[in-house]
């Protein structure tokens, strides 16, 4: 495939060559980069790119699918009152098994700075915000060399291509928290307070950092947006394979041949990314089953395997399409122990704002572990299930983490629950002892 047909086909990561070498300015432009913003500043009205994001039905890539165009549409255009309005990037990828947006800061910088930009001045904002994940230390560094040169080069600052508008852009190191990726909290983190999410509404878009209109976009959905400004919306709509629009980072993690992270025209079937790009599970390994979008979604199984990766399909088959990077159940891991060690992460992770989450997440992390160790009790199953109600129901907490983190436990007792049954009635964890005796 020549560099057009991959830049057309493989907006996202054109530039991610097999060393995953880092684009610097010179080499972003020499491939074509820029090119969106040369197309839109000063050239198009931010009504008009605004239209272009809507009708090319990009929806939000963090994991929650909402439509982009949409979402942007909410924040006050007339009149915004004085101050500033802001756009954050969320790159505090922390969702387990998730590690796509990483590929993209790392390999090209300048793809979501370029992005960011065309995003800012679709909304009018005149500050931009990387919200960066502690961990990303390369990702960060380049980031900010990055930045530095679009000051250099005049792609940011004041003035920008001569068009009057003005953007800054910082980045923003997190402390290391899962509930920061949550846009709310994310903001109370920015503002120096404690990490805790916020009540919706009001949303960010009319009340956000400072409480002003602020935008919060994962680092794919932005990555978008230059090929969508340049391309326009029907060559984006053109690239998925079923009801969505574009290509979708998807990953796979687990026991197979090849784990790893490959852009894919939206809506590519499960099979097609398990076995062509992952090269199916290992050897001495079957597939018992997979977390589509990372560790706060339900479990599919085999009979789920032909379904299209968008967000309908995976939501009517009972899950959600989340981050798109799957994490492989195979034959010789406790279901039992893959869950628990879920729920504990997310018990852990737990603000401790709201009684469900602060107290129940632990609880079920708690009669888990009672459950893998062989000191469960008959009745067990029923008081995991009851906590799966009341926690995984939305509303009956203040946020969507401990409902997430109900997902896999609520799909596992569904799928796996003979093997929840014969840690009780073994009272040992059958998997540990088949690895025992082995
Ligand atoms: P959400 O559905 O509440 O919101 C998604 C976005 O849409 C937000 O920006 C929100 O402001 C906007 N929105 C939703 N309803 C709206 C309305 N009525 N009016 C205006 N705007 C509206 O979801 P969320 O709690 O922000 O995110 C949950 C998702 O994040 C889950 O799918 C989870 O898997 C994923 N997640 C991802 C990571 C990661 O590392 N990428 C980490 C944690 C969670």
């Amino acid at each position: 495939m020549n560099a057009l047909d991959r830049a057309l086909t493989h907006p996202l990561t054109r530039n991610v060559t097999p060393e995953r070498r880092p684009f610097d300015l010179a080499a972003y432009e020499a491939g074509g980069g820029y090119g969106g913003l040369h197309t839109a500043i000063g050239k198009l009205t931010p009504a008009e790119c605004l239209q272009i994001v809507k009708d090319s039905n990009l929806r939000g890539r963090g994991g929650a699918g909402f439509p982009t165009g949409l979402k942007w549409s909410f924040v006050p255009m007339e009149d915004g009152g004085p101050g500033h309005k802001y756009l954050i990037c969320n790159a505090d990828e922390m969702e387990p098994g998730t590690f796509k947006d990483r590929l993209l800061l790392e390999c090209d910088p300048h793809q979501l700075i370029e992005g960011m930009i065309l995003a800012a001045y679709t909304i009018g904002a005149d500050v931009a915000y990387v919200f960066i994940r502690a961990e990303y230390l390369l990702a960060e560094r380049l980031l900010r060399e990055a930045i530095r040169d679009c000051y250099g080069k005049g792609y940011l600052g004041r003035n920008i291509l001569g068009s009057g508008y003005n953007l800054d852009m910082h980045v923003h190191s997190s402390a290391g928290r899962y509930i920061c990726g949550e846009e709310t909290a994310l903001i109370s983190s920015l503002e120096g307070k404690r990490a805790n999410p916020r009540a919706k509404p009001p949303f960010p878009q009319v009340s956000g950092l400072w409480g002003r209109p602020t935008i919060v976009n994962n680092v794919e959905t932005l990555c978008n947006v230059p090929h969508i400004i340049e391309r326009g919306a029907q060559w984006f709509n053109d690239l998925g394979l079923t009801e969505d629009a574009g290509t979708k980072m998807y990953g796979v993690s687990g026991r197979v041949k090849n784990p790893g992270c490959w852009e894919l025209p939206i809506g590519t079937p499960i099979r097609e990314i398990l076995e062509g790009c992952a090269g199916g599970m290992e050897d001495g390994y079957a597939f018992r089953g997979l977390l589509p979008g990372g560790g706060s979604t339900d479990f599919l199984v085999a009979e789920h395997l032909d379904l299209a990766m968008d967000y309908g399909t995976i939501g009517k088959a009972g899950s959600r399409m989340g981050t798109g990077t799957m994490i492989v159940l195979d034959d010789r891991t406790c279901p039992v122990a893959f869950v628990q060690n879920l729920v504990a992460f997310f018990a852990r992770e737990s603000c401790g704002f709201c009684t469900p989450c602060r107290e129940g997440l632990p609880w079920s992390a708690q009669l888990l572990a009672e459950l893998e160790a062989g000191r469960g009790q008959a009745g067990d199953l029923d008081t995991l299930a009851m906590h799966v109600d009341f926690i995984g129901t939305p509303g009956n907490t203040h946020c969507a983490l401990a409902p997430g983190a109900m997902e896999p436990l609520a799909s596992g007792l569904k799928y796996f629950r003979e093997d929840f049954q014969r840690h009780i009635d073994g009272r040992a964890c059958p998997y540990c002892e088949r690895e025992a005796a082995a």
